[in-house]
């Protein structure tokens, strides 16, 4: 099997931990595109200290991994030096009723727009892709911060049943939880994919899933009643604990890459991540990977037109036309992409991995997705899959 399908975790080598190395003037960059920044260049900051807010009141808030200073604050990013060692106000869980509880983890980090009360509620601990096995440790190590998170999960949401998804031939469990073996072979470690498996339904609307990772970092921050600051992140065969924040290039030169010019640095797996346009860009909460990719005499992705050879629309395990919705994207009918039904498409990457052309279908997906972020019938679809 190609390598880059093969979902198996690999066994267990070292632990790399950042905070353990020699790094002078170490920084860290905290990724804050569309959130409002709480703080300004000068301010000193405390590790869990709440860094920037989403003005909408959805996603997450944001924290600093480290003690510092703020020196650079953008609209898309805030770098703060480490300096001292203060440690923010504890985060209180002490609420009672649903909706309190899910808005104290969003305070305390948590991504929460998965959750519906009362739905079954799958943790999936496929890895994404290929070498994204990182929660392996997280599994085997700190099973009970994991079921902490999970009866925090369950006095919350009541949900209907719990199950927990995993690689055929691991023998992990999860207390309170059926387990489901899935084969692995990516992409059936996604979460749309997983559901599928696990439900015999697609996207049905009473099922939430969230990842091995994630549980552990519920389980973390209501264990230790601050946000999480440190994350697993795999590069190459190297698996780093670093903080939230650390810089890719650091990561890549520890993990004994060396990045030339037209290299590309991607955040997550080759086939369905996303490339930085700088070294400096961190690593957020919810990054499991960085990977390597030289540039060769080919290039991967061409500016090229659709031939319509119809190998996307075979390969596309989601049974959608990312011919057509490439194309539409592609000239700015992005409107147009919703008839095709966009939002089902849960960018796995194959359609660009086979297609004929090299053209950068999934790159025009998201672009389509972005423009039509602000439209409500994107949104209802996403909060539904
Ligand atoms: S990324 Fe491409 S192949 Fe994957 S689900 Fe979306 S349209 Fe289908
Ligand atoms: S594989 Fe590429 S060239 Fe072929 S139909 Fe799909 S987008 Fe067009």
């Amino acid at each position: 099997m190609n390598h880059l399908f093969s979902l198996t975790p690999c066994d267990r080598g070292p632990i790399v931990n950042i905070r353990e190395q020699d790094i002078s003037s170490f920084e860290i960059c905290l990724c804050v595109t569309g959130y409002r920044p709480l703080v300004k260049v000068g301010d000193s900051t405390s590790k869990g200290q709440t860094m920037a807010e989403d003005p909408a009141g959805k996603l997450p808030s944001l924290h600093s991994s480290i003690s510092g200073k703020v020196i650079d604050v953008k609209k898309d990013f805030i770098r703060i030096q480490e300096d001292g060692e203060r440690t923010a106000q504890p985060l209180d869980f002490s609420t009672l009723n649903t909706g309190s509880m899910l808005e104290s983890l969003r305070h305390g980090g948590i991504d929460t727009r998965p959750f519906k009360p009362e739905n079954t509620l799958i943790i999936n601990a496929v890895p994404a892709e290929s070498g994204l096995d990182g929660h392996r440790f997280l599994i085997e190590e700190f099973n009970d911060i994991m079921l902490e998170g999970l009866a925090f999960l369950k006095k919350a949401l009541v949900p209907k049943a719990c199950a927990l998804a995993l690689p055929a031939g691991m023998n992990w469990t999860l207390q309170g939880c059926s387990s489901h073996e899935i084969a692995p072979v990516y992409p059936n470690g996604l979460n749309a994919m997983v559901v599928k498996a696990v439900t015999g339904q697609e996207m049905p609307p009473e099922v939430s899933v969230i990842n091995a990772a994630e549980l552990y970092r519920i389980g973390r921050t209501l264990h230790g009643r601050q946000p999480v600051s440190d994350i697993m992140v795999k590069v190459g065969s190297t698996l780093f604990q670093a903080p939230v924040g650390t810089p890719v290039g650091l990561l890549v030169k520890m993990a004994g890459f060396s990045v030339a010019d037209n290299d590309r640095v991607i955040l997550g797996g080759p086939l369905s991540g996303e490339a930085v346009y700088s070294l400096n860009h961190g690593i957020g909460p919810e990054t499991q990977g960085i990977c390597v990719i030289p540039s060769g005499p080919e290039p991967t992705i061409k500016d090229a037109p659709c031939v319509g050879c119809g190998e996307c629309v075979i390969r596309c395990p989601a049974r959608l036309m990312p011919n057509m919705i490439s194309r539409h994207a592609e000239f700015g009918l992005f409107e147009n992409t919703l008839s095709y039904n966009i939002a089902a498409c849960f960018e796995c990457g194959l359609c660009t991995y086979w297609c004929t052309a090299q053209r950068p279908v999934l790159h025009y997906i998201r672009l389509a997705k972005k423009e039509l972020s602000q439209q409500p019938i994107l949104e209802d679809l996403r909060e539904k899959a």
